[in-house]
């Protein structure tokens, strides 16, 4: 097993299912034992869930009555709900779990401390990072890479519904080529997105190769992090 430590992002739209809104338990409880999966094979797993199954700054910001900052908040706000969420499906499979927030909320989890975050992994306990960095006008892509630098990451898993990149959008074009390596200057590409620029830029100063993987695909995680990359891509 090359990678021991790992950071897993999950997208709150991800944890909706078909009503395209709200949590699924049915999806958390999946979730939930992939992750255990990998904890199982002796791999540490923190994880990121961003909110946009509950609400994203930009559109809560959009027609100017709710400011961008306190639309972000508000965004940081419901990553706490989905990791509450997140942490109880963990529990309910068997897993240790502990939350930490980047704003402080302290009747429902740890602050964000880096060294109690490495301790815990080090234990076996997964770690749910909320409230994404503290910082409005960054995205949950742009805290899960910058805690997988923090916590010394191999690798950041961008958990999705696809399985990997492309070089134009698969739901759109027949002929999109899947693109099974890319390096981190193609990644920024504007028709590429892998992650917003933030994000991937983090990701290249520090030389974090970030995999992008089909998260419907039962065992994947765990293939993937075994060295099966077939339903995946990786930047790096
Ligand atoms: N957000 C923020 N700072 C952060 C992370 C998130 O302001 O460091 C806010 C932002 O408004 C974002 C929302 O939280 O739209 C939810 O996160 P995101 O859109 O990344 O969630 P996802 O698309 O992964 O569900």
């Amino acid at each position: 097993m090359a990678n021991k430590r790992v950071l897993v992002k999950f997208s709150g739209e991800a944890l909706a299912g078909e009503a395209g809104h709200g949590i699924d338990t049915q999806i958390l409880k999946y979730i939930a034992e992939e992750i255990k999966s990998l904890v199982n094979a002796g791999i540490e797993v923190g994880i990121v869930i961003g909110g946009g199954n509950i609400i994203r700054g930009v559109t809560a910001a959009e027609d100017g009555i709710i400011k961008r900052t306190s639309g972000d908040y508000m965004g940081m706000l419901a990553t706490v709900i989905n990791g509450v969420a997140m942490q109880e499906a963990c529990e309910h499979t068997g897993l240790q779990v502990r939350m930490q927030t980047a704003i402080k909320m302290e009747q429902i989890a740890e602050p964000y401390i880096n060294r109690k975050a490495t301790r815990h992994l080090e234990k076996g306990r997964v770690v749910i990072f909320a409230a994404g960095t503290g910082n409005p006008f960054f995205t949950t892509d742009t805290a899960a890479t910058l805690r997988a630098v923090e916590i010394g990451a191999e690798v950041i898993i961008k958990a999705t519904k696809v399985d990997g990149v492309y070089d134009k959008d698969p739901a759109k074009y027949n002929d999109a080529v899947k693109l099974n390596e890319l390096t981190y200057d193609q990644a920024l590409q504007d028709h590429i997105k892998v992650m917003d620029d933030t994000s991937i830029a983090l990701a290249k100063d520090n030389k974090l190769p970030i995999i992008v993987c089909d998260m419907s695909i039962k065992g994947n995680l765990l293939d993937i992090l075994n060295g099966n990359m077939n339903n995946c891509s990786i930047v790096r």
